[in-house]
């Protein structure tokens, strides 16, 4: 099948926090936008019961309706939604590709903002009873489906505990298996003491799934204890798995930058290695992995990407060129360098025929960075779409641009 080609500024890969926020920043600078998600739009925060840490809602709010907030301002913006999943990209080059089973797009900037994925205990026949056969990572999908039976939370962590606890709700019994030692848990410590006095939460410490048990659905839970060795069947109608995530980057391998564990290596602009190839949200490698970072890496990588996209159009159309210019790079925010300016705009009204540029580096590093000029106030001399030379800091004077223009 041929794919239709589409042409737009932006793709961001995945509909999360991070890629939503990344696409509320693009559209709001006009720059054409491309969401493509493979699953639910909010990502896994659409599958979180209860958010209560995410700062404006003081009441909290459901993980999905939150995201919905979300996908309407993006929309807002202009931002377009493609639900379907990227198969396949090309990131060298200014032309980047990113396909779906029907499209081809081909964009300025891409944005990997894929998330995670639920990370599988390894336990015995684990694979047979993934999905709607009894192993469940969402408990906000599947809690009503539980009313009145008892179900297994496996995890010790925020989203283990505070799901648990939601779950109690409709379960009559939820058993909780906790790696630890008695009394310890990895969850904040609000969510511990609610679990902890919690009638229907049972605790099974020191213990790990050793083997999932049944026919066509999830029967049992073998348990493991870690001090005795001794294995005990736990019966149970659906058995919640929330033992952390692994990151959506098989699509990325050995294209960008990663930690051995597969998470995006990132500088603080969210910029990978590849120029104009940004990353955002749980799959970047970060301390903490929360709505509210997500959002952090969105705007920062939005912002970044309409940086990155505004300065290769001006080192086309500007900064590089036939004819002979001076580029000054200055920061804007030095009294030195604004002092300079003045001098270097007599200069250049007396040589007419010289086209005289000036870029701020405060707002675009970029334009140095692809001068490889490190050091700022610099005059650069171009001509013939070539660098010729430069002039940086205490050396700029008519004289030694005068030098410059003999190069
Ligand atoms: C049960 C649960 C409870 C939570 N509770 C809280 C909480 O109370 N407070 C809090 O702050 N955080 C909470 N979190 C964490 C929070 O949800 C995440 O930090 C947040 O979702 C990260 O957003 P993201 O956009 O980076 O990634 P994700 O939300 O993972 O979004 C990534 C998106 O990319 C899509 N994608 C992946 N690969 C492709 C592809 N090839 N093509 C197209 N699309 C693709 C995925 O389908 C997904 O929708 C919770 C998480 C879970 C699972």
């Amino acid at each position: 099948m041929e794919k239709v080609i589409e042409h737009c500024d932006v793709v961001v890969i995945g509909g999360g926090a991070a890629g939503m926020t990344a696409g509320i920043y693009c559209g709001r600078a006009r720059l054409k936008t491309q969401i493509i998600e493979k699953a639910l739009v909010g990502g896994q925060t659409a599958h979180a019961n209860e958010i209560k840490n995410y700062p404006g809602f003081p009441e909290g709010s459901t993980g999905m309706s939150l995201m919905e907030l979300f996908h309407k301002q993006a929309k807002m913006f202009g931002v377009k939604f493609r639900l379907t999943d990227v198969r396949a990209i090309n990131l060298e080059g200014e032309d980047k590709v990113v396909e779906t089973f029907c499209n081809e797009f081909h964009c300025k900037v891409v944005i990997i903002a894929s998330g995670g994925k639920p990370r599988l205990t390894g336990a015995l026949n684990e694979e047979k009873y993934l999905y709607g056969k009894g192993i469940s990572f969402c408990a906000t999908c599947d809690a009503a489906a539980n009313t009145g039976k008892t179900v297994m939370v496996i995890g010790s962590g925020d989203a283990a505990i505070e799901e648990g606890i939601f779950l109690t709700k409709f379960a009559s019994k939820v058993i909780v298996s906790v790696l630890h030692d008695e009394g310890v848990m990895d969850c904040n410590e609000i969510a511990k003491s609610e679990a902890l006095q919690n009638d229907k939460m049972e605790f099974l410490w020191n213990t790990t799934a050793a083997e999932f048990k049944g026919d066509d659905h999830l029967h049992a839970v073998a348990l493991k204890n870690s001090k005795t060795g001794e294995i005990v069947d736990v019966p149970v109608d659906t058995c919640f798995v929330f033992i952390g995530y692994l990151p959506n980057t098989e699509l990325f391998r050995d294209m960008v930058d990663m930690t051995c564990d597969g998470y995006v290596l990132t500088n603080e602009r969210m910029e990978t290695k590849i120029p104009g190839v940004f990353c955002a949200g749980d799959v970047r490698d970060k301390f903490l992995r929360q709505v509210a970072t997500a959002v952090s890496d969105g705007a920062i990588a939005g912002y970044a990407a309409e940086r990155y996209i505004a300065e290769s159009e001006m080192f086309k159309n500007q900064i590089m060129g036939e004819a002979p210019r001076l580029v000054y790079l200055y920061n804007a925010t030095s009294k030195d360098d604004r002092e300079l300016l003045s001098i270097l705009e007599k200069y250049e009204q007396s040589h007419c025929d010289l086209l005289f540029i000036k870029a701020d580096v405060y707002k675009s590093n970029g334009i140095a960075q692809r001068l490889n000029v490190g050091e700022t106030p610099c005059v650069t001399y171009i001509k013939g779409n070539q660098i010729v030379g430069c002039v940086s800091c205490g050396d700029i004077c008519p004289t030694a641009l005068d030098d410059l223009l003999k190069r």
